[in-house]
């Protein structure tokens, strides 16, 4: 399949493919009663919970390419009726995921997706076969989130006044301004009977998020560590990363150092990062071993409580803050305590 249409359920966040929608007369309705789309939205929140990232499915006909188009606003519909800050932003990065995919894909067939999709993106982007020009505006809002310091203003050139990117910096930036629009709105405010007609749906997916969250738990209940003796801080940090939040790089600094000291493998604190919406298993895996002192021989401590301050990592503070200068004191100290 060619054309427009194709176009649109492969990119059905963008505002066109929901002015279609509207144009083709298709209601809430019509959506709703409609079971090959209410089963492909399910499947859509059931892979983003999974693997992190919505595929693209593959489409033999016009009724299929429908059914794609409308499996996204009721996914967003099903997402909402959940209501967990923890899916909505793990769904939108799934779907941005999955999006910066077909992107990369499309490529392969020329750039002219680029164009397309600055332009229903409202970015003013200049785009050539080797570089795009972005105006200072448009970098700026869709570097907002993004910590590694290649994204820095300082560490980019410019021509005439604009930011200069390679095609494959540009769709990472694009992967922004997707998971932007479909965060955008969500949680939907769908009317309970909505919801209710929608249970059997709603409570696989509800299945789903709690084996997810179990197995992530056990994951960070490994030999070396007790999570629940973790100071505030740390717990937010992994709070933060397992929700698939971007977070700084003095936090991840903080994190890992904590984690390798309180006892977890290299291995273990690696998959902690796999949430991250810039995932980049080598560059983790170097850092980490840094930091484990497998490279260049120095194992770093965790950041002291007087650091974390400085660098606005110290969140949550409780009582047995109060009685302690470093966040692994803070935990021997809880499980000292806690001990019979
Ligand atoms: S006082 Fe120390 S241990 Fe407690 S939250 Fe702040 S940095 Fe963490």
């Amino acid at each position: 399949m060619h054309g427009r249409y194709s176009y649109l359920c492969l990119y059905p966040f963008l505002p066109v493919a929901s002015e279609y929608v509207k144009e083709s007369g298709l209601t809430l309705d019509h959506l709703i009663s409609s079971v090959p789309a209410r089963i492909r939205a399910r499947e859509r929140v059931i892979e983003a919970i999974r693997t992190g990232c919505v595929e693209r499915s593959v489409i033999t006909d016009e009724l299929q390419a429908q059914m794609e188009l409308l499996s996204y606003p009721f996914a967003r519909i099903l997402v909402s009726c959940i209501r967990d800050p923890y899916l909505v932003r793990r769904y939108a990065l799934a779907e941005a995921k999955g999006a910066y995919r077909r992107i990369m894909e499309d490529l392969h067939h020329g750039i002219d997706i680029l164009y397309k999709l600055a332009v229903d993106l409202d970015i003013h982007a200049e785009i050539s076969s080797g570089y795009v020009l972005l105006p200072f505006t448009d970098y700026l809002r869709l570097t907002l989130n993004l910590r590694d310091k290649r994204w820095k203003l300082v560490n980019r050139s410019l021509v005439q006044g604009k930011v200069k990117l390679n095609v494959s910096e540009f769709v990472r930036l694009l992967q922004e301004a997707i998971y932007e629009r479909v965060m955008k709105g969500l949680p939907l405010d769908v009317p309970e009977e909505i919801c209710n007609s929608l249970r059997a749906h709603i409570e696989q997916i509800k299945q789903e998020l709690v084996l997810r969250r179990t197995k992530t738990d056990e994951f960070r209940a490994p030999s070396g560590g007790e999570p629940d003796s973790f100071p505030p801080c740390i717990k937010t940090i992994l709070r933060n990363l397992e929700e698939g939040m971007n977070i700084p790089h003095s936090a991840r600094f903080a994190v890992t150092a904590f984690l390798l000291n309180a006892g977890l493998s290299v291995e273990e604190v690696i998959e902690l990062y796999r949430n991250s919406p810039d995932f980049n298993e080598s560059m983790t895996r170097y850092q980490v071993e840094h930091i484990a002192g497998v490279r260049g021989g120095t194992r770093y401590t965790a950041p002291s409580c007087a650091t974390m301050r400085t660098y606005g990592n110290c969140v949550g503070k409780d009582e047995l803050c109060e009685k302690v200068s470093h966040p692994l004191s803070y935990y021997r100290l809880k499980l000292k305590n806690k001990k019979p």
